[in-house]
């Protein structure tokens, strides 16, 4: 296994700790945020504008381009990097959280997962090797383990079952990645919910299979905040210091600041482009609904202390018109606000652990925002 993660600066008085991921595609300054891409497309903006708002990875989703075009079609077109003409690195998810969120009749095999496609209804085999193959296919920068969690929330028993098959499929799923010669990196998933004890388990399990990256995957389903952060109090210690961990799906801004505190290097969430669509803006100030009929004569800027173009560009009256109109600028202007204040947090995140100064950073979102803080409407 070749080493591709170098930490590079420690919080004195955490686990906050700063990174450089590297890919075949190039390397990623850690703590990072991976934009969703789903379809190879972070919706609403082009490549050119994830290049300007500084963009390193981005997610995109084995279960989707598995249903269509197809990992064969995508392989006929050079890889998922030609395919969608991103030179930058990609990770990949392998689809279990999909499967087991989306699709209806899924039934779980120890071989594998059996589940109806959401959009035509044909069914689907997939084992922990074709989650494997898929992205292999796909030639992505960083595949997932297929894993299996079961619905929030689980019985112990039902957890526990879930810790152990995942283990199992993460043992089958690097065997299988272990018969090509490609520089893809494979990262474990560990399950248990909110079970320390399993969640223990499963981050050991794979540590003892040996991954590139380990993941919490499982988590941001509706389990209280103080449990959700305890369980990330005691991965870090069991989880190797020389590995990334990467907490999957989970977004608001006031949440990475304690997961970064915790350890965690990578992020992705919908959050910052889907709230965008719906007109829900991430500001220094909280959040705000942009629908807000006080904003219908507001010439201010979204966020005074944004340098966005949106911010930089449009007041507050034009942005709620777009939205109320309909008009796709209004996803598009929204996307590059909700990205950059997300982009732009990473990258003082990064700086403060590099110059010691994490704690005051966080402290300071904390009382000046923050997210937790929501505008009534
Ligand atoms: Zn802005």
């Amino acid at each position: 296994m070749t080493r591709s993660f170098t930490v590079t600066a420690r919080d004195p008085v955490s686990s906050a700790r700063t990174g450089v991921l590297e890919t075949a595609h190039g390397a990623v300054e850690t703590p990072a945020f991976m934009p969703v891409a789903s379809q190879g497309s972070v919706k609403g903006l082009t490549h050119a504008v994830l290049e300007e708002l500084g963009v390193g990875i981005i997610l995109v989703n084995a279960y989707h381009l598995f249903l269509r075009p197809g990992a064969d079609a995508v392989a006929a077109l050079g890889g998922v990097h030609r395919f969608i003409s991103w030179p930058k690195p990609v990770l990949s998810d392998s689809g279990g959280f999909q499967i087991f969120s989306m699709s209806p009749l899924v039934k779980v095999f120890e071989e594998g997962v059996r589940f109806a496609s959401h959009l035509d209804g044909t069914k689907i085999f997939l084992t922990p090797e074709d989650a494997v193959d898929v992205q292999a296919k796909l030639g992505t920068d960083i595949g997932m383990c297929l894993d299996y969690f079961p619905p929030y929330p689980a019985t112990e028993t039902t957890m526990r079952e879930a810790v152990e098959r995942t283990g199992r499929w993460a043992a089958r799923a690097k065997r299988r990645h272990e018969t090509r010669e490609s520089p893809q990196q494979l990262w474990g998933i560990s399950q248990g919910g909110v079970y320390p004890d399993l969640r223990a388990r499963g981050i050991e399990t794979l540590m003892e299979i040996g991954f590139d990256g380990y993941a919490y995957g499982g988590l941001g389903l509706g389990e209280p905040k103080s449990q959700l952060f305890e369980v990330l109090e005691k991965g870090d210690p069991l989880l190797p210091r020389d590995r990334p961990r990467y907490l999957m799906g989970m977004g608001y801004i006031e949440d990475i600041y304690e997961a970064v505190e915790r350890g965690v290097d990578l992020f992705d969430c919908v959050l910052p482009t889907r709230n965008a669509r719906n007109g829900t803006l991430f500001t220094s100030r909280g959040r705000i609904s942009i629908k807000n009929v006080k904003y219908a004569a507001d010439p201010g800027p979204l966020d005074e202390a944004c340098s966005c173009y949106t911010c930089r560009t449009f007041s507050r009256a034009y942005l709620r018109h777009l939205f109320e109109r309909g008009e796709i600028a209004s996803a598009i202007l929204n996307t590059i606000h909700n990205l950059h204040f997300y982009l732009d947090n990473f990258r003082r995140i990064r700086q403060s652990i590099q110059s010691n100064s994490f704690s005051l950073l966080k402290k300071s979102i904390r009382s000046e925002s923050g997210d937790s803080k929501e505008e009534t409407t």
